[in-house]
């Protein structure tokens, strides 16, 4: 299939326009490249549901609060080209940081986030949904898509933009797209290629504790199941980071989980210099 690539907001906006006056409804899938099954997912839940599908491609700058790993997160926009040809994708958005910040210091925006924009993520990367919310805020004002896509893979984010888009009533609807994983259980993710093929044997132990929570739940004693969750991580030499038990809606950490209750299972841990992060829901 053929893409339409755009650098240029302008054409961006002048193309996406043009299918709008058609009638055509936009849905839009905003990554930052070194494309993956996951990414593709997001982008064939979004032909199946519009018309037109938009993905775009920016190493966000702002969302690094480590320096080094905005240094080293992989690049390859001609592999991407290719990998999008073969994919439900329509249009492929791919700007400078100039075209995104024009001006020095941009606009970023700042809902109410109770629990979800105090723990895990943001507690443990500074800064980082600042420059998320900045990024999906600038691109939405850009696209001005029916339906977002994006991933279950990164929970506590569509959390986050959900509350964004509710608080600055952004006419955007959120659509949350399950995640994609290797047969071993893994999440793809664009840092798993910075893995050596030790470490990625170990990081399966990720996804196998939060299910192995899960196959607990409803449990008595939830922080309990938590540290032997950690202590299971770790013996595989991974460091953790945090692995929590949080509401679905609020991300508020719970000490127990009741029947019918709505919750996530959240890890973050570090395989040697490789930042990983993943969870489930309960009930599915
Ligand atoms: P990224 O390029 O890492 O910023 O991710 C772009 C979008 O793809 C985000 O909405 C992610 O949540 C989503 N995504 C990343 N990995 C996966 C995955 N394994 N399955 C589903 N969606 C994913």
């Amino acid at each position: 299939m053929s893409i339409t690539i755009f650098k240029r907001s302008e054409d961006l906006i002048h193309h996406v326009n043009e299918e709008k006056k058609k009638g055509c409804s936009i849905g839009f899938v905003p990554t930052m490249g070194a494309l993956h099954q996951g990414h593709i997912s997001l982008i064939e839940a979004s032909a199946i549901q519009c018309d037109v599908t938009v993905c775009s491609i920016f190493v966000n700058p702002t969302q690094f609060n480590d320096k080094k790993d905005l240094e080293t997160y992989p690049r390859n926009l001609c592999s991407d080209i290719k990998v999008l040809m073969d994919s439900s994708c329509d249009i492929l958005f791919a700007p400078d940081v100039h075209e995104i910040y024009p001006h020095e210091s941009g606009f970023v925006p700042s809902p109410e986030l109770s629990w979800a924009g105090k723990v895990m993520e943001a507690a443990h990367r500074p800064g980082h949904y600042d420059g998320v919310m900045q990024v999906v805020y600038r691109l939405l004002d850009i696209v001005k898509p029916d339906v977002l896509f994006m991933g279950q893979k990164d929970y506590q984010q569509q959390l986050i933009i959900r509350q964004m888009i509710a608080a600055y009533e952004i006419k955007t609807k959120l659509v949350m797209v399950p995640t994609e994983r290797e047969a071993d259980g893994m999440a793809l993710s664009s840092r798993n290629v910075k893995l050596d093929e030790e470490s990625r044997i170990k990081a399966t132990i990720l996804s196998k504790t939060l299910h192995d929570i899960k196959s607990q739940l409803p449990h008595e004693d939830v922080n309990s199941l938590q540290e032997k969750g950690i202590n299971q991580i770790a013996d595989k030499g991974l460091e953790v980071e945090y692995l929590q038990v949080a509401d679905q809606n609020t991300l508020k950490p719970l000490s127990k989980v009741h029947k019918g209750e709505k919750v996530v299972i959240c890890v973050a841990a570090r395989a040697g210099d490789v930042r990983l992060i993943d969870n489930v829901l309960y009930p599915d």
